[in-house]
């Protein structure tokens, strides 16, 4: 029954965290939300300790589609980046910046880069593509990243100083249309890179939170270099070209890694 803790622990932090917000807030949606992603990840957990093939895929489905119709589309919460950069300009702690602070900005120093590889919505989608393991070597253009997260910034910014009317309309909308752009563009880097991940390497502007607090995740892959004989199999099926093996935080690619487990999964030591 050992083996069943982590779910039951990961259960447990998500309740701790509905709880706390659902009563410093004062609202029961916080409960239900937490809740809702707690279980679907604990149940991910579960079905990968018992070995099931598609466990992260299914959390993916659970979480990203919950993400996307619930909260995106029936609430209209605008959960991308333009809605984290909306509620902190007006101050409020609430959907987005809560959204952000848990999942990518301070989460990411207990659980790295889980988000990309078990909730994101736009991955969800981009991970049914073909090209699972990289077809070609990593491009060095990884800069456009921050062009596309100063223009979420500026594009929000640029609302509030020109006192723009209905922002909330408009951040909807925003939603719609800026989601249909991250799909169209991930579909074609992936085949234009044969990389499902190419989006994630090279555009997505989260990766500016991500990356730099992910590189102190207290969670991360480790490799046994007893155990190690060097077959190279984990860097092979790596997604995002992680130098697996080499232990230290300085890892090339390190901030990159999904915690998807594929290279645990195809080690034939068990090293990792
Ligand atoms: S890098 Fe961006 S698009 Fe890719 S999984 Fe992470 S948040 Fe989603
Ligand atoms: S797959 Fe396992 S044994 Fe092979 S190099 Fe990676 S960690 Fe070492
Ligand atoms: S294969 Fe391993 S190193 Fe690569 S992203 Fe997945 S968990 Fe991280």
């Amino acid at each position: 029954m050992k083996k069943y803790w982590p779910p039951v622990a990961m259960l447990v932090i998500f309740e701790i965290v509905a709880v706390t917000l659902w009563l410093t807030k004062d609202n029961m949606f916080y409960l239900f939300n937490f809740s809702y992603i707690g279980l679907s990840i604990s149940f991910g957990v579960f079905l990968f300790i018992r070995k099931y093939k598609h466990a992260r895929r299914i959390v993916q489905l659970l979480v990203g589609l919950y993400m996307l119709i619930y909260m995106g589309l029936i609430c209209n919460e605008n959960m991308q980046i333009e809605g984290f950069w909306y509620y902190l300009f007006t101050g409020v702690f609430e959907a987005a910046t809560i959204h952000y602070a848990v999942a990518k900005i301070f989460g990411p120093l207990l659980f790295g880069r889980g988000w990309c590889g078990y909730a994101c919505w736009t991955a969800m989608v981009l991970d049914f593509l073909p090209y699972k393991v990289p077809g070609n070597p990593r491009k060095k253009i990884g800069w456009i990243r921050y062009i596309t997260f100063a223009t979420s910034l500026i594009f929000v910014a640029a609302l509030f100083l020109a006192k723009v009317g209905n922002i909330e309309r408009i951040m909807f909308w925003a939603f719609i249309v800026g989601n249909v752009i991250y799909y169209a563009v991930g579909i074609i880097l992936a085949y234009v890179f044969k990389d499902n991940r190419a989006f994630c390497k090279y555009i997505c502007p989260i990766t500016v939170f991500l990356k730099p607090m992910s590189y102190f995740s207290l969670l991360r892959i480790k490799c046994d270099k007893d155990k190690c004989v060097s077959c190279g199999k984990c860097k092979k099926v790596c997604p995002m070209n992680v130098e697996v093996t080499d232990n230290s935080r300085k890892r090339l690619n390190g901030t990159e890694c999904i915690l998807c487990m594929e290279c645990v999964r195809n080690c034939p030591k068990d090293a990792l």
